[in-house]
């Protein structure tokens, strides 16, 4: 039987995007074998804590197929736990899993820093100056209700890290109409992407609306909430540049590449994201970096009380990914 273990984490500061505040972050755990898996509850995303863990609790066997209608949460978790324990067994990384013929990037990648929402500028303004002494790529959260503010946050960001590449993720905080104006208007400030503008509850046809608002030549735009799984990917097709593709959104380390491949096969960019949570789960994420085209994997750099290490950052900001199999985090 697996042991089930339900962790709250705190945050070392409040983390403000435009779904609201949290200073602490539930995730579920299970171990089994020495094998480890976890997934991180978001509160947005509306996971039932209870209803996971219990249904967790009702799986006699772990490593069977899963029961439909398993909570997204929980079916990461054992499918992270059951990945971990077959790669230790095989002595191979997570990313043995990829399939050869998904084209991947050689080399070194860079990773993303991202800026929660701040509350003074002057502050935010030495936080992203010292980041960026190691950081290429810094992401800016925006969203705030008041776009004039939004406005200042980028260009703060961009008079402090001159040669950044700036991505934003307004977490579907403007109206179609801000994004509208704001997209381009945020045009002088070389943003590389920007993320969510438009909130997911609009659908494709908020999509739609937005892009014929916009003209032709124009900031590439990502969709992260309105992309859950990789059927979302081929509907958003022609109205995003790309999606940004996390291991909660699709429950498995499978679904992710399915994602990923999905969004190659329409010729969409990829950010590889993560919520919230310990070395565990963006390590987990982490062995898909060389496939994505942005790596915002700094979720375990919030915490005061990250239990475990595993992906770590060298003094250029790329990832270096821990030498053994499996998922490879352990506990600090
Ligand atoms: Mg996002």
């Amino acid at each position: 039987m697996p042991e089930i273990q339900l962790k709250t984490l705190h945050l070392t500061m409040p983390f403000r995007i435009a779904h609201g505040v949290s200073s602490t972050r539930q995730v579920v755990r299970v171990h089994d074998d020495g094998a480890v898996g976890e997934a991180p509850f978001v509160p947005y995303y509306g996971e039932d804590v209870e209803a996971t863990v219990a249904w967790l609790r009702g799986v006699k066997d772990v490593a069977a197929a899963l029961p439909a209608g398993a909570p997204r949460a929980g079916e990461l978790a054992l499918n992270l736990l059951n990945l971990d324990r077959e790669c230790c067994r095989a002595g191979v990384p997570l990313s043995a899993q990829v399939p050869y013929e998904l084209s991947r990037h050689s080399g070194l990648v860079s990773a993303c820093r991202s800026f929660s929402i701040p509350t003074d500028l002057q502050a935010f303004a030495e936080s992203v100056a010292e980041t960026a002494r190691q950081f290429r790529v810094l992401k800016l959260k925006l969203g705030c209700g008041d776009v004039e503010y939004d406005e200042q946050i980028v260009a703060t960001a961009r008079r402090v890290a001159l040669e950044a590449k700036l991505l934003a993720d307004v977490n579907g905080g403007w109206s179609v109409a801000e994004a509208a104006e704001m997209i381009p208007r945020l045009g002088k400030y070389g943003m590389a992407l920007i993320e969510q503008p438009i909130h997911h509850a609009g659908g494709l046809e908020a999509w739609r609306e937005l892009r014929a608002a916009l003209p032709a030549e124009v900031t590439p735009l990502f969709a992260d909430e309105s992309a859950q799984t990789h059927e979302d990917v081929a509907l958003l097709k022609g109205l995003v540049e790309g999606v940004n593709v996390k291991l909660l959104k699709c429950g498995s380390f499978a679904g992710a590449i399915k994602m990923i491949e999905a969004a190659r096969s329409h010729g969409l960019g990829v950010i590889l994201g993560c919520m919230i949570e310990s070395s565990i789960g963006v390590t987990a994420a982490a062995h898909l970096a060389p496939w994505a085209d942005w790596v915002d994997l700094d979720g375990h750099l919030y915490l005061a009380d990250d239990d475990y290490t595993g992906l770590t950052f060298d003094a250029d900001g790329c990832v270096i990914m821990p030498e053994r199999s499996g998922i490879g985090a352990v506990p600090r």
